[in-house]
């Protein structure tokens, strides 16, 4: 060890899903969207004038929040803005999960909650999902020092419903309760209802998932003007001007485009459904997802092997290798042709290795 080492902050880094960039490959592994993003977003990136770089953006990136606001019906004040929504959960992390107490997230969530708690230093405990992977309410009452989950749940695409996230946001009026929605647009039901009545609730959306952005990197935060200003002191004390110029530009014209976005949102959501009776058919296991990816596993064919000969196959699905989940595999829905080709490659595969 060289001494320096010893002063160096340790991390166990988050693992993001493989990027890999064959001309033929089907893509399924990070839940990004297979239609290109509403074309106004085109017409705003063409239409960027490259002279004006040399000026810092709106370190409020006014004119994005204010389209966010339109498009949910919120106040300007109710809405912050980050570099996609993990850098919004970051803040959050940062700001609101100060308390010394640890804060709850499922057994089995999204892989980065407990990465930002270590960074951070927040203490945690993960409450179990139930047999069908369902959150239990109960679990999530008396002392902790905040709460978070998505909804719907990642990986397992499961959505905990409505009444029972108000019980959760109800039970702890000391602490935040941050909903993550990143996948709520397919067919989930939002808490952004829920906001005219609770002021220790944050809703986290992405621009990542329904809005084919993945590679913009926006994402948003909406709640009560004054757990925004909070965040907002966070994120100024840490990078004034997370948003680019590109990024306010194309933002914009994403969300002006409603009929686009509902449109490419049915679209993936009648391709998952059919999905789900091939999936069936083939003899897998599912949860009802309400997202853009299907959680499965197969009763016969182990996932480990089976996410080997898709990637050898130039399939790519997303594989995890970890307690409870490691015999399931995270199928992203993509276009019709793609799921096509997946299901002929599965079918080929059981049929010949005797699991079908
Ligand atoms: N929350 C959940 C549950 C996710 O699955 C993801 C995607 N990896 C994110 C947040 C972050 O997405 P992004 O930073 O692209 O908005």
């Amino acid at each position: 060890m060289r001494p320096w080492e010893a002063n160096i902050r340790r991390v166990t880094p988050y693992t993001p899903g493989e990027q890999p960039n064959a001309p033929d490959m089907v893509k399924l592994n990070t839940n990004e969207n297979p239609y290109p993003p509403a074309p106004g977003v085109q017409r705003a990136l063409c239409g960027m004038d490259a002279g004006a770089l040399r000026l810092y953006p709106d370190p409020a990136a006014k004119e994005l929040v204010r389209a966010i606001a339109d498009f949910h019906g919120l106040e300007e004040d109710q809405v912050f803005v980050g570099v996609g929504s993990d850098d919004v959960l970051a803040m959050s992390f940062l700001a609101f999960f100060n308390s010394g107490k640890p804060i709850l997230f499922p057994d089995v969530t999204y892989s980065f909650y407990d990465v930002w708690a270590g960074l951070l230093g927040i203490p945690f405990v993960c409450p179990a999902l139930d047999d069908h992977f369902r959150i239990r309410k109960e679990d999530y009452r008396g002392k902790n020092g905040g709460i978070v989950f998505p909804n719907p749940n990642a990986p397992t695409g499961v959505e905990l419903p409505l009444k029972d996230v108000e019980d959760i946001v109800a039970a702890n009026p000391d602490v935040v309760v941050i909903v993550d929605e990143a996948y709520v647009d397919f067919g989930g039901t939002s808490a952004l209802p829920l906001l005219k009545k609770y002021d220790n609730l944050l809703v986290v959306q992405t621009f990542s998932k329904s809005r084919s952005m993945a590679g913009m990197r926006i994402g948003f935060a909406c709640g009560n003007p004054v757990l925004i200003r909070y965040l907002n002191d966070v994120k100024y004390s840490f990078n004034s001007y997370t948003m680019n110029r590109a990024a306010i530009a194309s933002g914009v014209a994403a969300m002006e485009d409603r009929e686009y976005f509902e449109e490419t949102c049915q679209k993936i959501i009648r391709t998952r459904e059919w999905a789900k009776e091939e999936l069936a058919a083939l003899g897998f296991q599912f949860a009802d997802s309400r997202t853009n990816f299907i959680f499965a596993t197969h009763p016969k064919c182990p996932a480990r092997e089976l996410f080997q000969a898709l990637k050898q196959a130039n399939i790519y699905v997303r594989y995890f290798s970890k307690p409870r989940i490691d015999n399931y595999l995270r199928i992203t829905i993509g276009t019709r042709e793609q799921m096509e080709k997946l299901f002929s490659f599965l079918k080929e595969y059981l049929r010949e290795h005797f699991y079908l």
